[in-house]
């Protein structure tokens, strides 16, 4: 079998896709980060085969129910997820001959809908509703998996197999491509790229810095530096954000959370891909504006430092959104300023 964990992953041929996840490039950001004396790289997740850093724990949360006897041959695998993580399942399921069933809230893209059913798997689109409402998608899900013979629910909020990849493989990839970083950013979803790699880049340097990057609407930059639940609201960014505080996330290992409204983070997006050209999706943008934030802010000197942040996935998923100036415009997102700015909180 070969997966991310195999020797051959470094090579250059591979027995399946999945031996092709991982070792993506490290790329510096220049033009957007003008402002600021630190230097900010971005590791471009969307160059994963199905094109996000959610391949990375597709194949390892299937492989996850295979070593602990849930999942057999020929079963099915079910998942309450944005688009990315059920994208990377889709794949793996693929490979290995599962059934893939994802279920996905209706705020999410149509793109990432329609590549889902590309892969083969089905789709079955929920309400944007809390966790307490059990139309949710990850209730949804739960349910779905409940009912069907030789189903297993891969629940990557709360499978700590999620950070543990991420801890065993992105950590030690960072520290080999480089060495020298100061500051770890990258969005909060389930937790587990940032806990992760940040746990396994602390102990690798010491004195590293771990920085989570929060919308405006989700609960987990008040539940992480106030200790208390406010109310969730919408918002349009996708992958990041949560209405409760998953079981892979450790605020003990985090050292700061940056809030990042819509606006800044569309704007940012379509920035990045101007200026910089490279052809990120949103939450990019989101820690972009959030490392940017936490650098201008923060009490620490930076001049000289070398801040990574995670891009996630590719604008290739969000062209009828970020990329669409009729979209944007409808959605109150088309900036004043037309390079984006980066507003302070
Ligand atoms: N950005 C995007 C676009 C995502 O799909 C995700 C995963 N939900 C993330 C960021 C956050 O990653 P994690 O779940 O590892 O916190």
């Amino acid at each position: 079998m070969t997966h991310a964990t195999a020797p051959e992953r470094h090579s250059a041929v591979h027995d399946t896709v999945l031996g092709a996840i991982g070792n993506t490039p490290i790329v510096r950001l220049n033009r957007v980060t003008e402002d600021v004396d630190a230097e900010v790289y971005a590791k471009l997740e969307f160059t994963n085969p199905a094109g996000s850093v959610k391949d990375r724990i597709g194949f390892w949360l299937i492989e996850d129910a295979e070593r602990r006897g849930v999942l057999r041959p020929g079963g099915l695998v079910v998942e309450g997820t944005g688009g990315n993580t059920g994208i990377g399942l889709a794949m793996a399921a693929a490979v290995k001959g599962y059934q893939c069933v994802c279920t996905v809230p209706d705020k999410m893209s149509e793109g990432k809908i329609k590549t889902l059913r590309a892969f083969g798997a089905e789709v079955v689109v929920t309400p944007t509703v809390p966790p307490e409402d059990s139309r949710n998608y990850c209730n949804e899900a739960r349910r779905i998996a409940a009912r069907e013979p030789n189903a297993v629910y891969i629940d990557q909020y709360n499978n700590l197999a999620n950070r543990e990849y991420h801890y065993l493989h992105t950590g030690p990839e960072i520290a080999r491509q480089l060495p020298d970083v100061d500051v770890l950013v990258a969005g909060l979803g389930t937790g587990g790229t940032l806990c992760g790699t940040g746990k396994f880049l602390k102990e690798h340097r010491p004195g590293l810095r771990v920085i989570g990057v929060d919308p405006v609407g989700s609960i987990l930059y008040d539940a992480y530096k106030h200790g208390r639940r406010v109310p969730p609201a919408p918002y349009l960014i996708e992958g990041i954000g949560k209405d409760c505080v998953p079981a892979n996330i450790d605020f003990d290992l985090i050292d700061d959370v940056v809030q990042v409204a819509d606006r800044e983070s569309f704007a940012m997006t379509r920035r990045i891909l101007k200026q910089e050209g490279i052809f990120a999706g949103v939450s990019s943008g989101s820690v972009t504006v959030g490392a940017l934030r936490w650098i201008v802010e923060g009490d620490s000197d930076l001049a000289g430092k070398k801040v990574l942040v995670i891009f996630p996935d590719s604008g290739s998923r969000y062209v009828s959104k970020v990329y669409d100036d009729e979209w944007m415009s409808a959605n109150g997102l088309l900036d004043d300023e037309p390079n984006g700015g980066v507003a302070r909180s």
